[in-house]
């Protein structure tokens, strides 16, 4: 467990109504999820995995952009603790049918939801559907914005394979322009106390970077001398309009995770990666699958544990749990 931030006193309690990003969030909030998920990673391991706090509460998953992983872990997260779990997925739902985002919140409102995950195409999405309804949201994805429950597990991830985040070096390489892992993770780990790099291809790095405090890199071998965890991002060509690179193979030569060019970070340095992963562009298989150094796999893992977590916590009000009316 971290030790450099300590607990303030009397701030037992999660002072949110909703999880819609990282920004704005205290280093003391971001260890005390980070704590509160840590418990349920051991039951998460046994073969009996059910916890019953969230017995009798509903929680819908409102998805209106494709996901696997978030999904899936959103949707054992909430059984896990006992809820009952809805998946909407916008392909089936009436936003095809010309509904407007609010009316769909107010519609899901009206179901007595008790907590709604949103994963939507849009920046600022969760932020508008969080302002109409009654529960807790909570933000899985909301276009190049935040993707606040992936940082998180990032940031359990790295805690529990290296200890305090504070002063670590942790080197985020990819389409950082596009990515909304790249800007809750600087988020995290900057107001954790880490030194964060960002290295990208010119055009794929944000002007927003300038008011972040991270130090930024075009040239990789350069930024990964030295760093302690190295997480690479997927080309998000969905989200771009026009080319910005000139081409995936001249891109995994500058930009892709080899083993080779992975001598060059700390020895013990972890390989990060949010899924899904193009192997062979922006990380080759044989770091990916490096049993040592990827913790791919665990970070997986850690996302159920996370999103147990955020799901308990945010229902502590409704559910009149000591401390948190
Ligand atoms: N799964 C992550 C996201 O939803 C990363 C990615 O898609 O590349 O943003």
């Amino acid at each position: 467990m971290a030790t450099s931030h300590q607990f303030p006193a009397g701030s037992d309690a999660f002072p949110h109504n909703h999880l819609l990003g990282i920004a704005g969030l205290q280093p003391w909030e971001i260890l005390f999820l980070l704590k509160e998920a840590e418990q349920w990673v051991d039951l998460n391991r046994k073969s009996s995995k059910h916890a019953n706090r969230l017995d009798g509460l509903t929680v819908i998953n409102a998805f209106f952009e494709n996901s696997t992983r978030t999904l899936l872990s959103f949707e054992i997260a909430g059984k896990r603790m006992g809820a009952d779990v809805v998946n909407m997925h916008a392909a089936q739902s009436s936003i095809k049918k010309g509904e407007t985002l609010i009316d769909t919140a107010v519609t899901l409102n009206a179901m007595k939801a008790d907590a709604i995950v949103i994963r939507h195409g849009s920046s600022g999405a969760v932020q508008l559907i969080a302002d109409k309804v009654d529960c807790p949201v909570l933000n899985a994805g909301d276009g190049r914005h935040e993707h606040p429950t992936q940082a998180l597990l990032d940031a359990l991830t790295i805690q529990r394979r290296k200890g305090d985040i504070s002063g670590l070096t942790i080197t985020i390489c990819g389409d950082v322009m596009h990515s909304r892992v790249a800007r809750s993770n600087i988020y995290c780990l900057t107001t954790l106390g880490a030194k964060v790099r960002v290295c990208a291809p010119a055009p794929l790095l944000p002007v927003a970077l300038d008011r972040m405090s991270v130090e930024v890199f075009t040239d990789f071998d350069r930024a990964l001398a030295g760093s302690d965890v190295v997480m690479m991002l997927r080309l998000q060509s969905e989200r771009m309009n026009g080319d910005f690179i000139p081409s995936p193979r001249e891109y995994h030569h500058l930009y892709g995770l080899t083993k080779e060019r992975l001598q060059l970070a700390d020895a013990d340095a972890l390989v990060m990666h949010p899924g899904p992963m193009n192997r062979g562009v922006e990380i080759d298989s044989d770091v990916a699958d490096d049993v040592d150094r990827s913790t791919i796999t665990e970070q997986v893992e850690m996302g159920v544990a996370v999103r147990m977590a955020c799901l308990d916590i945010l229902t502590r009000r409704s559910r009149g749990v000591e401390g948190w009316a």
